[in-house]
């Protein structure tokens, strides 16, 4: 059942509906609140700072036991996780659409799936990456040598996530982190702390000690004391701004952090494409998740021989959106979970409505369950101008600029003339010519006819450049972002001595020259006299030293 929705355009910029504040100032509990009724439903205590100090200093002394646990033991945990997982998922879907106010079927597909994905990858591929055999060295110089590289833990890491995609964010970071033998503190966003709490019960009945898995409740305070703490390494997921003040505290204290911040992946259509096709995948790749998505297309360049038509086909999809509470059965967007989203989207909408766009389309469907205070509708601007913020910002909300262009050499261009790199999409049936094109966009990933996937897949790396951060999470990158790899370079000859040690002289200068012709001469000759200088000073008495 639908009922008219009334636009973000004329809806008040704050909830004054009589329900409670839905966030208020930084709260000593984090409150657990339904973004699109304002009910608060959980709350958590926060850990101060020296409840910080004190979880990674129990997981200071717990991490050894858990890296010396046999890698069978490690692997166990995570399938047993995926089974917790999936006999409680129906009660995560619910409890993440409750929370994040994303619809049922997003909560379970988007966030509960992929999960599952990543914890059977990280268990499938986990002994493969971590086996360390034995091999020979390469260079002629140390032929001798055998060599064997160890990816070891850092030892206590911190995650700090956010509550776009509260519960596959941080899967995708806990998985390899434990798996690779190292002690894990997360710090959910405020905004969605029962994720958190979930995560930790479903680790525990997975059989994850306590102190290798610890859930810090709280808001920023808290994530920057977790930075303090003497964690080996951070892995941060949320908004550049916080992102370079992480970054900053790590520098400080010389210790490597990952980070995944925001975006504004362009979506090129080219003139080839299947319209109906790509308006459809770059409608859902937009307003999913009520467009609080990182990796979703911000910015669509359209060529000018099907901009019209490709527009009239977005439109077309956006206006059939049904905007409302998760919960309702046939809601397709939900609300924004940070009330200020509300504010920040009205003003950028805005903004670009002042420098002349065209308003295309404003979803007006909602379900009856709509809560107007808390909800942007669906928004496509056309007729952008350049130095509008919704396209030098990254719009984080169902927001989207379509931009006319003269041809795929401009789209690049364009994509590329962003302070932003994160991910990146084509929509074309010419997918050998799509892929070229990948090539020449600045991102992390570039998918072609699809969009947001790159995110959500177990085996590839996700990730981005420029502002949109460094590192690389899921996939074989994932878990070599969990360890440090030590080099062991064993001699097998324990009494002969290595033929540039001290020693130095006439003899010992003519023999290395002569192993250099040999192993690098650039013809026959040169190698032919240097292996014959070799041989010849091979037993030439040394100084002995
Ligand atoms: P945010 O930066 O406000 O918060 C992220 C986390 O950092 C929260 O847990 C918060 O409590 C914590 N935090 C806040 N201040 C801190 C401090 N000083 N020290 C340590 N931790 C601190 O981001 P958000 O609003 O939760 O998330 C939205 C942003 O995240 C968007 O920009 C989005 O694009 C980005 N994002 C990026 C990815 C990616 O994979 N690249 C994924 C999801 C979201």
């Amino acid at each position: 059942m639908t009922a008219t929705f009334q636009p973000a355009s004329t809806a008040p910029e704050s909830p004054t509906t009589g329900q409670p504040a839905l966030h208020g100032p930084p709260a000593r509990a984090a409150e657990s609140r339904n973004p699109a009724t304002g009910e608060l439903w959980k709350q958590y205590p926060t850990a101060n700072r020296a409840e910080v100090l004190a979880a990674v200093a129990r997981a200071r002394d717990a991490q050894p036991g858990w890296r010396e646990q046999p890698l069978a033991i490690r692997i166990r945990a995570l399938r047993r996780f995926h089974d917790c997982l999936y006999r409680r998922r129906n009660e995560v879907a619910d409890a993440l659409t409750r929370e994040n106010g994303k619809p049922r079927a997003e909560a379970m597909g988007t966030e509960v799936a992929i999960v599952l994905d990543y914890a059977r990858y990280y268990a499938d591929h986990a002994p493969r990456f971590l086996r360390a055999p034995w091999r020979g060295a390469g260079p002629l110089a140390t032929k001798r040598k055998r060599i064997r590289i160890l990816h070891d833990p850092f030892g206590v890491v911190g995650i700090i996530s956010p509550w776009n995609y509260p519960l596959m964010l941080a899967g995708g970071a806990i998985l390899p982190a434990l798996v690779t033998g190292n002690a894990v503190l997360l710090k959910p966003s405020e905004f969605t702390p029962t994720s958190g709490a979930l995560l930790a019960e479903l680790f525990r009945d997975a059989g994850v000690p306590d102190d290798i898995f610890t859930v810090l409740q709280g808001d920023g305070s808290t994530g920057a004391a977790l930075c303090d703490a003497a964690v080996d390494k951070i892995f941060f997921t949320g908004s550049v701004a916080t992102g370079r003040r992480v970054a900053i505290k790590c520098a400080e204290k010389l210790i490597p952090c990952g980070l995944e911040l925001g975006g504004s992946d362009p979506a090129i259509v080219l003139a080839d494409a299947n319209l109906a096709h790509a308006a459809s995948g770059i409608a859902w790749g937009r307003f999913s998740n009520a467009g609080q998505t990182c990796v979703a297309p911000k910015r669509v360049f359209v060529e000018a021989a099907v901009h019209d038509a490709f527009v009239t086909a977005l439109v077309s999809a956006v206006s059939a959106l049904r905007v409302g509470a998760g919960d309702a059965p046939s809601t397709d967007v939900g609300p924004m979970i940070r009330p200020d989203a509300v504010i920040t989207l009205n003003a950028q909408r805005d903004d670009a409505l002042a420098k002349g766009a065209t308003l295309a389309v404003t979803a007006t469907n909602s379900t009856d369950s709509a809560h107007a205070g808390n909800f942007f509708a669906p928004t496509v601007l056309t007729n952008v101008r350049a130095d509008s913020r919704v396209l030098t910002e990254e719009t984080f909300g169902p927001l989207l600029p379509v931009i006319n262009v003269r041809d795929a050499d401009e789209a690049i261009a364009l994509a590329n003339a962003s302070e932003f790199g994160l991910s990146a999409s084509i929509w074309s049936r010419d997918v050998a010519r799509a892929a070229r094109l990948a090539e020449r966009i600045e991102a992390g990933s570039v998918a072609i006819n699809d969009a947001i996937i790159v995110g959500g897949m177990a085996d590839v790396p996700h990730g981005g450049i420029k502002q949109s951060g460094y590192g690389r999470s899921h996939g074989m990158a994932g878990l070599e972002e969990c360890v440090r790899t030590k080099t062991i370079v064993a001699d097998q000859f324990a009494s002969w001595r290595q033929a540039w040690w001290f020693g130095y002289g006439p003899a010992q200068t003519e023999r290395i020259d002569a192993f250099v012709r040999m192993a690098h001469g650039p013809g026959l000759g040169d190698r032919l006299s240097g292996i014959v200088g070799v041989l010849k000073l091979l037993f030439a008495p040394q100084r002995p030293i």
